[in-house]
């Protein structure tokens, strides 16, 4: 029961708790990929459901894959899965849930085996991930399933797989093998076409193993595409300790978010679904063109502002948004830019959601790094802003804003903000990345050629020649005159 539990201990007031009996639910969903985001969103639908009164057997059994998900396991055994979700208001103030539809943990490394053996389970109907952008096995530039990628050699020759592909497709073999039916896969990543990049990658996973088995998972298995949309940063100590001191709640480890959520998720679900448009969500037949009006508002504004705010001097992503030159820039961004190459979106007032997208950045209580916004951009930046940029190029619309963040990046990667001070690059390809933004000083679109990030985009003339203007200007004025020319 809840008074039994760690984070329980104190007798706490003003912070909602599972009302719904959690020992009678049942896992449906198995989760690869506990962190911050699924626990402020796909596992915050389903407590709101159990809250209702219903998906009672559409309980998460979260997964770790990786050995550092370690500490996860720790702190969910610890607190019999429960954890609390809080709310950052923008008036300042906390609004803390526990939430309870996490009601089993594997940890992989501990027990392959047993994962397997879950996602066989006929109570599973579901599998969903969020394992980041980077961790699906797809070469960036066919967009097609790629065995180099790292570990999926090994775990195709591995008695027992460690890796997200092995264990979900051993789990789809014995499903298959036993005749336990059909399962969803759903990617809750932010990825254009998450569910097409996760076919994709687990049929062609399947189809290596075993030819049958790539012809079953095709016939048996469904993969939703879905937007996805909710504000999460990194979990602060500070965000640990304001919970003990205002609420006297002892969480290992809390997770912090906005107010705003979203999810458009498309009906594709080969073994039922939980009734998610009870609690909000929407569920539609096409999820294109809410996902082009996310990836190419929400997150390429993201990295418009991360890099060139980070270089002029801010450090989190309101500071950012509350500077009037930087909120000009990247409404021009939005309009000008990203918004000619949005389709229709059914439902959605886009000049509100533009409005909507800046008062959710400004938000101080959130708190969101710029570090935590520009981490893997190597592999954001061709989902977010070059595509963007490509269909402008082609149209013959406007590109400078978006080639001033490109040239922003490059200033960025070379390691060093503009007082001198080293900048961490946490990015995959940052060793390559860095060496090619420091010689870009001396030979010019020596970053720009990298054409596994970048494809062809240094051969055209007026995206190339944007960039090193804003590039110029970012050497020889810094960042602020940089954005305050194209604000
Ligand atoms: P996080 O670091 O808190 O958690 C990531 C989890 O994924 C960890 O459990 C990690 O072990 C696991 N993981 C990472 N790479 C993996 C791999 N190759 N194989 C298996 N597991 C792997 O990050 P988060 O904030 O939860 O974000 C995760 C993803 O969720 C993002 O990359 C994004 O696609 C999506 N998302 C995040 C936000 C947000 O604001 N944080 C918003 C929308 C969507």
């Amino acid at each position: 029961s809840l008074e039994e539990t760690a984070i329980w201990s104190e007798g706490v007031e003003g912070v909602d708790v599972p009302g719904y009996d959690r020992a009678g639910v049942r896992p449906g969903i198995v989760h690869i990929g506990v962190g911050g985001f699924h626990r402020a969103h796909l596992a915050m639908y389903v407590d709101a459901l159990l809250t209702a009164g219903e998906a009672r057997d559409w309980g998460i059994c979260g997964v770790g894959v990786l050995p550092a998900d370690d500490r996860m396991r720790d702190v969910l055994r610890a607190q019999d899965g429960l954890y609390t979700l809080v709310r950052k208001e923008a008036d300042g103030s906390l609004s803390p849930r526990v939430v309870g539809s996490l009601v089993d943990y594997l940890y992989a490394p501990d027990d392959p085996q047993a994962v397997i053996e879950r996602i066989a389970d006929p109570a599973t109907r579901i599998v969903s991930l969020t394992i980041t952008e980077g961790g699906y096995a797809i070469d960036q530039k066919t967009g097609e399933f790629d065995a180099e990628f790292a570990g999926i050699a090994d775990d195709l020759a591995a008695d027992v797989p460690t890796g997200a592909f092995g264990l979900v497709v051993a789990g789809l073999a014995l499903r298959r093998e036993r005749g336990t039916g059909p399962l969803t896969i759903m990617s809750c990543d932010n990825m254009q076409g998450n569910g097409d990049v996760a076919r994709r990658v687990f049929t062609g996973y399947a189809q290596l193993r075993d030819a049958d088995l790539g012809v079953w998972v095709a016939q048996n298995v469904t993969f939703p595409n879905s937007m996805v949309d909710r504000i999460t940063p990194a979990t602060a100590d500070s965000d640990r300790e304001a919970l003990a001191e205002r609420f006297g709640l002892h969480d290992g480890w809390p997770v912090v978010c906005e107010p705003f959520t979203q999810w458009v998720l498309e009906d594709d679900f080969a073994a039922g679904r939980p009734e998610f448009e009870r609690v909000g969500v929407q569920v539609v037949d096409d999820v294109v063109p809410y996902e082009f009006m996310k990836l190419r508002l929400l997150n390429a504004t993201h990295q418009a502002l991360g890099y060139l705010g980070y270089l002029a001097g801010h450090r989190y992503v309101h500071e950012v948004a509350q500077d009037p030159t930087f909120a000009s820039f990247l409404r021009g961004y939005m309009n000008d830019e990203a918004t000619p190459t949005l389709r229709p979106v059914p439902g959605i007032d886009l000049d509100a959601y533009k409005d909507t997208l800046i008062e959710r950045f400004a938000n101080p209580g959130v708190a969101d790094t710029l570090m935590r916004i520009n981490f893997g951009s190597s592999d954001r930046i061709s989902i977010f802003l070059l595509p963007v940029v490509r269909e402008q190029l082609a149209a013959g619309g406007p590109v400078d804003r978006a080639a001033a963040v490109v040239a922003g990046w490059c200033r960025y990667a070379e390691g060093t903000d503009e007082q001198g001070q080293p900048v961490a690059q946490q990015d995959r390809l940052a060793d390559e990345l860095t060496a090619l933004a420091r010689r870009e000083r001396e030979e010019p679109l020596a970053f720009l050629r990298h054409r596994p990030v970048f494809g062809d985009l240094a051969d055209d003339e007026r995206f190339a020649g944007a960039f090193r203007r804003a590039l110029e200007s970012l050497y020889t004025r810094g960042a602020a005159p940089t954005v305050a020319d194209l604000a």
